[in-house]
């Protein structure tokens, strides 16, 4: 069986991944210092894949002997790098803070692949690299630069990764630049479950609909989009956990470090998810419309032939199903993994 290595394994976008990559026969090590996450997601991820074999270290990637052992249990073929802070507001407040835990931290993760011969990575980058792109659908060739500290760590990330894998043969990277990830695992038991109140729409949308918050605010209704709306790819988060099997699949034939969207090629309106979401729970989810979001772009949507082409990987999973999935989840757990245990 080969292993993989997952950073992160236990937030959001990893736990489904995870899923997938034990149902594929992939053995799993995930490392993880649950600073936004919990483990009680692991447990359910075991329950959803019981053949598959997962260890789990409590680590910081910025602890270099916790991640050495994690290393030692290998041997490690690939790794997968999800491990990072997030929040675009937190990180324009603590800059250096983000700095430190994305991009020092994958500095060390470089250096303890590097010292155990490990050359293959899958790193999740974002469509932020590419800031306001002047053209859309936006392809891997577009002009990057990121609006917030947050972006620019994913852009630094990703320049560092291009000046490694130029600096000694061997290293397949592939930089997966994901749109929006929503949903959740169609079991209901793993999904997304933001500390907080949350910044992202489909969560606030649940929260909402579940109703935990009053109404949604949607930041702004004077865009230069069909309904005024904002819109941006919405990719379920199983598809997107698809795609990184699909990426590790394809590291035979990648050289250096490759960028690849990860999105469905579909834009969808912050009223079009509201409207698709009300259908989904069965009764109107009150929204206003606000004034826009500081940084938001108008409209932003991939072009997905690279991934594709390069990786054999398409989403398939329609807008529909992402609320139904995201539904049954938050449903199922108002208080995300809150008031949950290990034991069930
Ligand atoms: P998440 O917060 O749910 O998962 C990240 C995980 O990394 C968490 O479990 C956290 O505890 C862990 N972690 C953070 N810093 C760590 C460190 N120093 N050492 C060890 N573990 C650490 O986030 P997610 O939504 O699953 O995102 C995963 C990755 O995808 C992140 O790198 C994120 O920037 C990127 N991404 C996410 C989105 C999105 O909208 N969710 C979009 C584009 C890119
Ligand atoms: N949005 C909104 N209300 C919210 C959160 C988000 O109207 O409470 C809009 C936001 O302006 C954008 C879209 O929903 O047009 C997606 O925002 P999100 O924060 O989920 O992702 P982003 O594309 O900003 O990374």
């Amino acid at each position: 069986m080969p292993t993989a290595l997952v950073t992160g394994g236990a937030g959001y976008i990893g736990s489904h991944t995870c899923v997938v990559l034990l149902e594929a026969g992939w053995d799993v090590v995930v490392v993880d210092n649950l600073s936004n996450s919990s483990e009680i997601a692991l447990a359910r991820v075991r329950e959803l894949a019981p053949s598959g074999s997962l260890s789990f270290h409590r680590v910081d990637l910025l602890d270099e002997p916790g991640l050495e052992a994690a290393f030692a249990e290998g041997p490690v073929d690939a790794v997968v790098h999800f491990a990072g802070l997030k929040a675009v507001g937190e990180s324009v407040e603590q800059p250096l803070r983000y700095y430190e835990n994305n991009v020092a931290g994958t500095v060390q993760l470089l250096k303890a692949m590097q010292r155990h011969g490990v050359r293959d990575l899958v790193f999740s980058s974002s469509c932020t690299v590419y800031g306001d792109p002047e053209e859309i659908p936006v392809t891997e060739s577009a002009p990057l630069g990121a609006a917030n500290p947050y972006g620019r760590t994913k852009l630094y990330i990703e320049e560092m990764l291009r000046d490694v894998a130029a600096s000694e043969p061997g290293w397949r990277m592939t930089l997966l630049r994901y749109f929006n990830p929503v949903g959740a695992h169609p079991s209901g038991r793993i999904g997304e479950d933001p500390t907080g109140i949350p910044n992202n729409l489909m969560p606030y949308v649940m929260q909402v609909a579940v109703g935990r918050r009053d109404h949604v605010t949607i930041h702004g209704g004077d865009y230069p989009t069909p309904d005024g709306t904002g819109v941006r790819d919405y990719i379920h988060v199983v598809d997107l956990a698809a795609g990184h099997l699909a990426a590790l699949q394809a590291l035979d034939h990648i050289d250096g470090a490759v960028p690849v969207n990860l999105g469905t090629g579909n834009g969808y309106s912050v009223l079009d998810v509201v409207r698709a979401a009300s259908a989904a729970v069965g009764r109107e989810i009150r929204y206003e419309i606000g004034p826009r979001r500081p940084g938001d772009v108008a409209a932003v949507w991939a072009d997905p032939r690279s991934a594709r082409e390069l990786l054999g990987w398409t989403a398939s999973r329609s807008l529909d199903d992402m609320v139904a999935d995201h539904w049954r989840w938050q449903a199922s757990n108002p208080d995300g993994f809150g008031s949950a245990t290990l034991a069930g």
